[in-house]
């Protein structure tokens, strides 16, 4: 095995990180606590092993990787892989990435941050006023309703308050799952979605919001997805568009530049990647998200400093529960199992 050092940048230092390459595919990455293996990524719609650009180089924690930069919606900590860019179809990841087999106890270990004023409401808004949307326009059969990645469940108290029956929620990270409502807590399977958690052709309507990003086998993802819908079913999902005006001003500073990400989609490859899976898309579209100023400030690019002071000033006035409709960055699609 040859012993090759790389100088990664570590937070606001520079440390040696020793990579131990194995093959083409593979390799370990040791810091201080623990080794974790590394694997080089394809372009989840072209299936090519290099093919792409530099979009930006790594950043990743100087102690090591451990659960809390995997935490959903946590305080920014700008840590990400190396992130390139699909040179054929445009589609962003993150190359090389932790293997998939190390994911399920960093998300089963992480800690859920939100809060119910700053997050949840204007969230549940945000997503309610979009499955509203599916229901009344594709005439949509309420009997049974699978959230992936649910969190504490929010969007589990949604679809009941719209009058779906059987509700599930999937969501590996146990602390999240902890915070659940005494009505939904039942309702939600600890662990990462795969194809033995349901039966075949369950669900009338499967969500994914801000989930999707995470996925490091998509397209096995999605196939899942496809057997666990009936015949005719819906999937709604909202993340993160990385072609928005946000992510372009604010660069890599941007959120969707984040450790937990494992590909990044615009409207296009966002289409050909459900089409590829068999889906038929009716539409894909930029998501009015909104947003505490709460939330804004906890994403705003400023130093600790600036950031402490701004948020004693809101939490003072009462701004911070102030919410306000923006086009903060997302996409959202609506596809129908064909
Ligand atoms: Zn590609």
């Amino acid at each position: 095995m040859l012993k090759n050092d790389i100088s990664l940048s570590l937070g606001n230092s520079r440390k040696k990180l020793m990579m131990f390459p194995i093959n083409a595919e593979h390799v370990f990455i040791i810091d201080k606590n623990r080794m974790f293996m590394l694997i080089q990524t394809r372009c989840a719609i072209c299936n090519t092993l290099n093919n792409a650009s530099l979009v930006y180089k790594e950043k990743l924690p100087s102690d090591g990787i451990d659960s809390e930069p995997y935490a959903p919606r946590r305080k920014r900590d700008y840590y990400h892989y190396k992130m390139v860019k699909c040179n054929t179809c445009g589609l962003v990841r993150s190359d090389p990435i932790i293997s998939h087999n190390d994911l399920p106890k960093l998300y089963h270990d992480s800690k859920c941050t939100y809060t119910d004023v700053n997050e949840n409401t204007p969230l549940k808004r945000t997503y309610g006023k979009y499955l509203e949307h599916l229901i009344k326009n594709f005439g949509i059969k309420r009997d049974s309703y699978l959230d992936i990645g649910c969190a504490n469940g929010f969007m589990l108290e949604k679809a009941q308050e719209f009058g779906f029956t059987n509700i599930v929620g999937v969501e590996p990270s146990h602390d999240a799952i902890e915070r659940a409502g005494i009505n939904i807590k039942s309702k939600i399977k600890e662990g990462m979605f795969d194809e033995n958690m349901f039966e075949p052709e369950q669900f009338d309507v499967i969500t994914f919001f801000q989930t999707f990003d995470h996925v490091t086998e998509p397209n096995k993802f999605l196939e899942n997805c496809h057997k666990t819908l009936k015949q005719n079913g819906f999937i709604l999902a909202i993340n993160h568009n990385v072609n928005s005006l946000s992510a372009k001003i604010l660069g890599e500073r941007s959120p969707i530049f984040d450790i937990g990400h494992a590909y990044l989609y615009d409207l296009n490859t966002m289409r050909t990647i459900f089409e590829k899976n068999h889906f038929k898309v009716h539409s894909v579209f930029p998501v009015k998200n909104t947003i505490s100023i709460g939330r804004i400030i906890q994403l705003l690019p400023t130093g600790k400093k600036t950031f402490d002071v701004l948020e004693k000033i809101i939490s003072k006035t009462g701004l911070e529960s102030v919410n306000l409709p923006l086009y903060v960055g997302n996409l959202g699609i609506i596809a129908q199992r064909a």
